[in-house]
């Protein structure tokens, strides 16, 4: 459908080489964009970007350290060189260091929220000439159930993702006339590397999340290819601002 095509796109996705990201990437790929993938692990990257490349689509690898902003700048920079144009950006890479929050050190505290909060408004202003210079574009935020919830052992990742989804809607208010469309995703419980190391450090949270979670089973990265295209593509042009829940129901059970 005509609707959901990305044919001659170019997509960024940072911490696009696993997880969820990945997930969003193969999405993005498989519906026609070209899709850069940025992050600092270059093997990772490389394997991320060869497995796109076996379902036909144009990739590459730029590097990135998100929570570096002058990083933010020259990975677009990078990647508008390489392929000519940006018209989509998914904020996706980010981070969490789980302890109570009088045990936080400030430097842990900073390091949260420069790579969940600050890095992402860095690419996003960075992506922003481009995109207008292309006619419009499509900026995709990656918040969490803890922008909605309280987490007692993540109040530096639950204060950034709270705040990428005010964010959102500053950034969608502010450029909505440039025709660019800026929503973020609530993605629910997601099996990846992230929450596997959740789980070790988290006893009985594997079973908690199954027992909230109304579709009884954990997500996986696959589940958000959907939304990832849709808010991609021009089937969403008028979706602005938004944040979409993709977790099985989790956020609304009582
Ligand atoms: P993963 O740990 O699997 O992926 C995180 C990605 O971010 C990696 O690709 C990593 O790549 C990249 N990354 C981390 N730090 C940086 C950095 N400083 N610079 C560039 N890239 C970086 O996690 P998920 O796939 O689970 O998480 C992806 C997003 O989804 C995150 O924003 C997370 O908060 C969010 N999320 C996840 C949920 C889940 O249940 N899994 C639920 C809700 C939200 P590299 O190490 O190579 O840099």
């Amino acid at each position: 459908m005509r609707i959901f095509d990305l044919s001659g796109r170019v997509a960024i996705v940072t911490g696009g080489n696993g997880g969820i990201g990945l997930g969003m990437a193969r999405g993005l790929a498989a519906s026609g964009a070209t899709v850069v993938i940025a992050a600092r692990n270059p093997e990772k990257s490389e394997a991320a970007v060869a497995a796109l490349a076996a379902i036909g689509a144009t990739s590459a690898f730029v590097p990135l350290d998100v929570a570096d902003p002058a990083s933010c700048g020259d990975m677009v920079r990078q990647a508008v060189d390489r392929f000519g144009r940006l018209d989509i950006l998914v904020n996706n890479a980010g981070m969490s260091i789980r302890k109570a929050p009088q045990d936080y050190a400030i430097a842990e505290w900073q390091a949260v929220l420069d790579t969940n909060l600050t890095g992402v408004f860095a690419c996003t202003q960075a992506a922003y000439a481009p995109m207008k210079q292309g006619g419009g574009g499509k900026i995709i935020n990656i918040g969490s159930m803890y922008s909605i919830f309280g987490a007692a052992y993540a109040a530096a990742y639950s204060a950034s993702k709270g705040a990428i989804v005010q964010l959102t809607k500053s950034l969608a208010t502010a450029w909505a006339k440039d025709n660019i469309q800026v929503n973020v995703v609530l993605p629910g419980w997601i099996d990846t590397e992230l929450t596997q190391n959740a789980r070790r450090e988290m006893p009985g949270l594997h079973e908690r999340v199954l027992r909230r979670t109304p579709a009884g089973r954990w997500g996986v990265p696959d589940d958000l290819t959907g939304i990832a295209v849709f808010l991609a593509a021009p089937a969403s042009d008028f979706v602005t601002g938004a944040a979409i829940p993709v977790d099985g129901g989790f956020s609304v059970e009582f």
